[in-house]
């Protein structure tokens, strides 16, 4: 037998984490890391942050599950919350990102069959997009990688290139249901959308009756420096996709709609077993009392600023290997003139620092949001470091 127990769809590092304190990672060697990476956007009160991991242990002590079939306080607290404080009039929790991406197509191609247009069911999505690894999530992107091995995939998606509107308003047709987008694309590299694009797609929807679906899984939940990454553009969605940091850690997701796009949305149409339940209330309440504290999405645009104009007068050191850095808040990219995923281990596995490859050569930095200027100066001195001692591969 040559498998390993965890299947091996991972090519995992040699990095074994056992313990986090704050915005670092300790190992079993004890070997500390910096975590610019926080389990890919998603630890965004760094580890071990004591009111989540409190509101996470009062509440596992007190009623970890209870079933859909049952009322819940907890999730109408939080279904509130969300409500109040975005675009959206109702919303449904999930465990995951593709499941709250799955829940945004299904609401998507239900509004138009609630609306007398069964026919209107394709989704047009981007070159380079990632919505998760499901049948359906996996059909919504166009990269082989993801989709090689795994037909038939589900019909019903058109790609066309990212921040393209001419070509994605050329894609519209009869069976058109909508668009669904990252505002600024993770896995594809640290992309945002430009304003004028973001707005098309609004104005396409507004003029034909489409559903403008956005997947913020990754940009959303402060991330940017703002609760949401389209509050940047000036436009809402009609149904949105949201989850990594929304638990802090804790396994959670939601599908936020209006009222008018979750029409469709009836009893019976949709379920989860676990989706909502008490535990994972808890932790979404949790973060979010940090979150939406007065001053905190400032403080992630402030602290966004200063660690981008910290690598913009490191790089230029390094210019053989650095080119540019791009992205918002602290979702930013740093682009090289090379392979980044060679460099992310170099600087993890001998700078004991934590980052994310991306695509287009682009190497991720999402440290948690609520890192002090200490960390930042770790972080540039670090990757400076890391630089320095890099060998370009030929
Ligand atoms: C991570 C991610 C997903 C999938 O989330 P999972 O929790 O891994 O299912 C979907 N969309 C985007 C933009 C993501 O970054």
């Amino acid at each position: 037998m040559t498998i390993t127990p965890l299947m091996p769809v991972y090519p995992r590092s040699g990095v074994r984490p056992v313990r986090g304190e704050g915005a670092y990672l300790i190992d079993e060697s004890g070997q500390r890391y910096l975590d610019f990476a926080s389990g890919i956007a998603v630890n965004i009160l760094g580890h071990g942050h004591p009111h989540l991991t409190k509101a996470i242990a009062e509440q596992a002590a007190t009623l970890m599950h209870v079933s859909n079939l049952y009322g819940s306080p907890q999730g109408e607290a939080l279904a509130q919350r969300l409500v109040d404080n975005s675009f959206a009039d109702t919303v449904f929790f999930t465990n995951s990102g593709a499941e709250a991406v799955e829940c945004a197509i299904k609401t998507a191609r239900r509004f138009h069959f609630a609306n007398g247009h069964p026919e209107r069911q394709n989704l047009i999505t981007f070159k380079n997009a990632f919505h998760g690894r499901t049948l359906g999530t996996i059909s919504a992107t166009d990269q082989p990688k993801m989709r090689d091995g795994f037909e038939p995939l589900l019909p019903g998606f058109d790609y066309a290139p990212f921040d393209d509107l001419e070509a994605a308003r050329a894609l519209v047709d009869e069976h058109t249901a909508g668009f669904l987008v990252e505002p600024i694309q993770g896995e594809g590299g640290i992309r945002a959308a430009s304003v004028e694009f973001l707005k098309g797609l609004r104005e396409i929807c507004d003029e034909h009756g489409l559903m403008l679906v956005l997947d913020e899984v990754q940009c959303g939940v402060a991330r940017t420096g703002k609760l949401y990454a389209h509050e940047h553009y000036g436009i809402t969605p009609d149904i949105m996709a949201t989850a990594k940091g929304i638990g802090g850690g804790f396994p959670l997701g939601a599908c936020l709609a209006t009222e008018e796009a979750a029409k469709g949305m009836v009893f019976g149409t949709h379920g989860s077993t676990y989706g909502g339940n008490p535990l994972a209330m808890a932790a979404g309440q949790a973060v979010l009392d940090v979150i939406l504290a007065p001053g905190f999405m400032e403080q992630v645009t402030a602290t966004g600023d200063r660690l981008r104009a910290g690598l913009e007068q490191m790089m230029p050191n390094h210019d053989q290997l650095f080119e540019s850095v791009r992205g918002k808040g602290l979702m930013l990219g740093i682009k090289l003139k090379t392979d980044s995923r060679a460099f992310v281990a170099h600087a993890r596995d001998n700078h004991g620092l934590l980052t994310v490859a991306a695509g287009e050569n682009v190497v991720r930095v999402l440290p948690p949001l609520n890192i002090e200027e200490h960390h930042i100066a770790e972080f540039i001195e670090k990757l400076s470091a890391a630089a320095a001692s890099y060998e370009i591969p030929a």
